[in-house]
């Protein structure tokens, strides 16, 4: 059984960007109903199962509904890390990447909010690597960089509206750029960034019990 992971903060820290009832409902229903649906159809766990090869297995057999739910509780779980109050901006060779590539860390930021802003519906904007090359992403529903061994994901935002509906309305617009001037987390994408170099592990979802 896999398990829903606690918040690594306490609810209320990272208001006002997102309050303590959005993490409530977030965290403690809508995560949950993902990782409780996904237990529930993935009942006979094989050694050695992690939800990486549940997702990745579910979406080559063309499982759906399983994808969707393993992936939401996988994408949710690295959501939680990619957030902490007061957090810093990148440094070492993630920030010689973003200065490379983007030209500087607001290139970065305008290209992610743009193409999360303009993301038709439900999904997630993300900064994947491929070894040491950067790119902004956006996808649709529940699908994952996480289907794709050769990507690590460094940073993702939910596009989900309940994901901001209570603290933005639907200014989705409002809510990225908080959530990137206040939230986003460098440090795990700093070392989510050299594990696709081979260096360290990057982030994978608690082992099933
Ligand atoms: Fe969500």
């Amino acid at each position: 059984m896999f398990a829903l992971p606690e918040l690594p903060y306490p609810y209320e820290s990272l208001a006002p960007t997102l309050s303590e009832a959005t993490l409530r409902l977030h965290h403690d229903k809508h995560h949950a109903k993902y990782v409780e649906t996904t237990n529930s159809i993935f009942k006979e766990s094989e050694p050695g199962a992690t939800l990486e090869s549940v997702i990745r297995s579910a979406q080559r057999s063309g499982a759906g509904k399983l994808f969707n739910n393993a992936a939401q509780a996988w994408n949710h779980g690295f959501f939680w890390e990619c957030m902490r109050p007061s957090p810093r901006e990148p440094g070492g060779r993630l920030a010689q990447a973003i200065d490379r590539q983007f030209g500087s860390l607001i290139g970065l930021k305008m290209l992610f909010v743009q193409e999360a802003a303009a993301h038709f519906g439900s999904g997630w904007a993300w900064i994947v690597a491929r070894g040491g090359d950067l790119s902004v992403v956006a996808t649709h529903d529940a699908a994952s960089p996480i289907g794709d061994e050769s990507a690590i994901p460094l940073m993702t935002c939910d596009l989900w509206e309940h994901a901001y509906y209570l603290d933005h309305r639907n200014d989705r617009a409002s809510y990225l750029d908080a959530w990137w001037n206040r939230l986003a987390n460098w440090r795990l994408a700093e070392t989510q960034y050299a594990a696709a170099q081979g260096e360290g592990a990057a982030w994978r979802y608690p082992d099933p019990k």
